[in-house]
């Protein structure tokens, strides 16, 4: 069995099982090796009553203290029974098992596990617990049982069992780090770092699966980095661009005057396009700080020197607005500029007719989707590669571009800044611009941080504006239940909204799941105000521009880390209107620290900064915020410590073998290259 093997070999995966899988992106053995749990369920020694925390999963000692009582008839039978420990009485509930007191009498003694609740008055309840000997329990106690992202059908044990095959029969290939590396760096070996990060004995072994799966992570990123030097390409501009008066005219003619950062970072991208050496850039600023016109002043310079320039998007979206807004100012201005777009859903005749211009060189801007970087796109003269959002695609661009044309610049945005620091140990000689400022006339955005309690306010709130003709984001960190079973999820959030709120309130949802279409056409409707509020996951972070929306709620916002919490807050802010944030938190403690920073501060280098400070090596999952960035595990914050030992290994390795990086891909089994 190897990286390629299908799914459909493993025992017990039909053709229909075998669909589920496809649909969480499941179709190989490797892609099971890296289908890492979400979350671990630990079956810790079982607690009082009085100890427990109301709102997390535990496993409470308890006496059942008195008799059934059934309740609701049909498909909604319901069976309450009390019960206590050592003085505190809990009430045990569960549906649609009318038997489950014949097994519990009154006096037995058993487990339950669940999530523990209490209700307004003060009672402890659990629902649907699952029920334990004490026998049984010990069997299971001290372990941590892997918990996989699902999807309807597919059942946790399933994926356990199909992952637990994987890691038996897996023909490893070789370790690329030698055993005394590993030694040195305290790095355990791939393949044991395979078996604890979906079935780790304990915590420390989860720790060390993960470090050893953080450091490849990085690793490859880097060493594709400096690759580009490695392998002899100088970062010479053979083909230095010249200055051009009416690229210099537009700038000084826009309906805005560019912000001081905006015209410091167009003088950094021209004297790069227009120099000696090749541009490698990142050009970092908060949402609505303005990157898009200087990605179109860099493409207009580009196209007046007789070459082409690409823009490259997340998604189709983005990349229609971006083909919109500048076809827009290409007619405002009368400029000489010939753009197609180019994305994965055209027709096939169109898609030829796009292909044809750009080989002609009819096309001198080239906005689309990854469908721009598709080796049967051939471009006459490529001069400069943009990409908006996409850290990682920006990288690995001049690799796969190279052999298409000579001396291409590669600008990179983004709206997540990275400290400088990190920057560099990660990209080595990137050259960075940053806007630090919003153009004027902003006007910040509100920002409250409060407990779960406070969401009947928040939602009047939310009303009032609604009927002010604004609109409204609400986010969920889940899916769908039983994902990760204490967070609030977009299904049943979206169905108890409809519930709660008067009927005229028009409600869309979106999430991650959904069909790349499905999602496009509910970020158009609600751009269109088909919908008053849309529930949502994180997917709408790089989605739409709607002006209108004027309130975000995050739900569970304890969740969520602080760089991305700024980021998704970039959604509202972007019109006339005085926009606001509410963060939700679970619990009645204290205000988590992180929305403190976010409450007084609507800066993103500088809540870039506070992350960094906040991680303390104390918490091992971070929350995998860096996906912009194309790391599955990996967090730039949180993982910084790792991610300079991964880079000084890459210099060390380099040092040695100077072709390490050429032979390593050919030889290695790399998950992600
Ligand atoms: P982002 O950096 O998030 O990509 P955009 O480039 O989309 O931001 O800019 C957000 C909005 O601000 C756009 O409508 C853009 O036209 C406008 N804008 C950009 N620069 C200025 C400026 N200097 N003054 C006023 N508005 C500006
Ligand atoms: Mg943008």
């Amino acid at each position: 069995m190897n990286k390629n093997t299908p799914v459909t070999d493993l025992k017990g995966i039909g053709p229909k099982t075998a669909d589920l899988f496809h649909a969480r992106g499941v179709y190989t053995a490797g892609d099971l090796l890296t289908y890492y749990p979400v979350h671990y369920e630990a079956f810790d020694p079982p607690v009082r009553p009085a100890d427990a925390l109301p709102g997390q999963t535990v496993t409470l000692a308890l006496t059942i203290s008195g008799r059934p009582v059934r309740a609701g008839s049909g498909a909604r039978r319901i069976v309450h029974i009390k019960a206590a420990g050592e003085g505190t009485g809990v009430r045990l509930t569960w549906f649609n098992m009318p038997y489950i007191g014949n097994s519990l009498p009154v006096g037995s003694r058993h487990y339950f596990r669940g999530r523990l609740g209490r209700t307004g008055a003060g009672l402890l309840y659990m629902e649907q617990p699952a029920v334990y000997t004490p026998a049984a329990y010990a069997g299971i106690q001290g372990t941590m049982q892997p918990r996989y992202s699902l999807t309807k059908g597919l059942k946790n044990n399933q994926v356990r069992k199909a992952v637990a095959q994987v890691l038996e029969e897996y023909a490893y290939p070789a370790d690329y780090i030698p055993e005394e590396d590993r030694a040195l760096l305290g790095l355990t070996g791939l393949r044991q770092a395979y078996r604890q990060i979906h079935f780790p004995m304990n915590m420390k072994e989860l720790a060390e699966a993960r470090r050893r799966l953080i450091f490849d992570e990085f690793f490859e990123f880097i060493l594709s980095v400096r690759r580009q030097k490695e392998a002899g390409e100088e970062l010479v501009n053979t083909r230095p661009m010249e200055d051009r008066p009416e690229v210099e005219a537009f700038a000084e003619r826009l309906p805005f005057a560019l912000t001081e950062g905006q015209r410091q970072a167009w003088r950094e991208i021209r004297r790069d396009l227009t120099g000696p050496r090749l541009m490698n850039r990142l050009l970092q600023g908060d949402v609505g700080s303005g990157k898009t016109i200087l990605a179109f002043l860099a493409l207009y310079l580009c196209a007046a020197n007789g070459r082409q320039g690409a823009l490259m998007a997340p998604t189709e979206v983005l990349a229609g607005q971006h083909m919109k807004s500048l076809t827009e100012l290409i007619e405002q201005y009368d400029l000489p500029l010939h753009p197609v777009l180019l994305t994965g859903s055209l027709t096939a005749a169109r898609r030829r007719d796009i292909y044809e211009r750009i080989r002609l060189g009819m096309a001198d801007i080239i906005i689309g989707t990854h469908a721009l970087i598709q080796d049967a796109v051939e471009y006459k003269d490529l001069g400069l590669v943009i990409t908006d959002e996409q850290h990682r695609f920006g990288v690995r661009q001049r690799e796969n571009l190279a052999g298409r044309g000579d001396s291409i610049g590669v600008l990179v945005m983004s709206a997540t800044p990275i400290p400088r620091t990190l920057a560099i140990i990660l990209y080595g000689d990137l050259q960075v611009s940053e806007l630090r400022e919003l153009p004027a006339g902003r006007l910040p955005i509100k920002n409250l941080a409060m407990p779960q309690a406070g969401r009947g306010k928040a939602l009047r709130f939310i009303l009032g504006q609604i009927a002010a003709g604004r609109q409204a984001y609400i986010i969920c960190p889940a899916v769908e239940e039983g994902m990760m079973e204490e967070l609030e999820n977009v299904r049943d959030y979206t169905e108890k909204l409809r519930g709660a709120l008067p009927a005229g309130i028009r409600i869309a949802s979106l999430h991650g799941r959904m069909r790349p279409a499905e999602k496009d056409a509910v970020m158009e409707a609600f751009a269109a105000r088909e919908a008053d509020i849309l529930v949502s996951t994180t997917v709408v972070e790089v989605g739409i521009n709607v002006p209108n929306a004027t309130v975000m709620m995050v739900e569970n916002a304890e969740r969520f880390g602080l760089s991305q919490l700024h980021q998704l807050r970039g959604r509202v802010g972007r019109g006339k209107e005085q926009s606001y944030c509410i963060f939700l938190y679970a619990g009645d403690g204290e205000k988590p620290e992180r929305l403190q920073v976010l409450e007084k501060n609507n800066d993103g280098f500088k809540i870039a900064e506070e992350d960094l400070k906040l991680r303390g090596p104390g918490d091992i999952f971070g929350t995998r915020q860096s996906g912009e960035m194309g790391f599955v595990m990996a967090d730039i914050y949180h993982d910084a410590g790792v991610m300079k030992e991964a880079a000084a290994y890459v210099d060390s390795v380099l040092a040695r073998d100077p072709d390490f990086a050429l032979t390593l891909t050919k030889s290695v089994d790399f998950r992600s290259i």
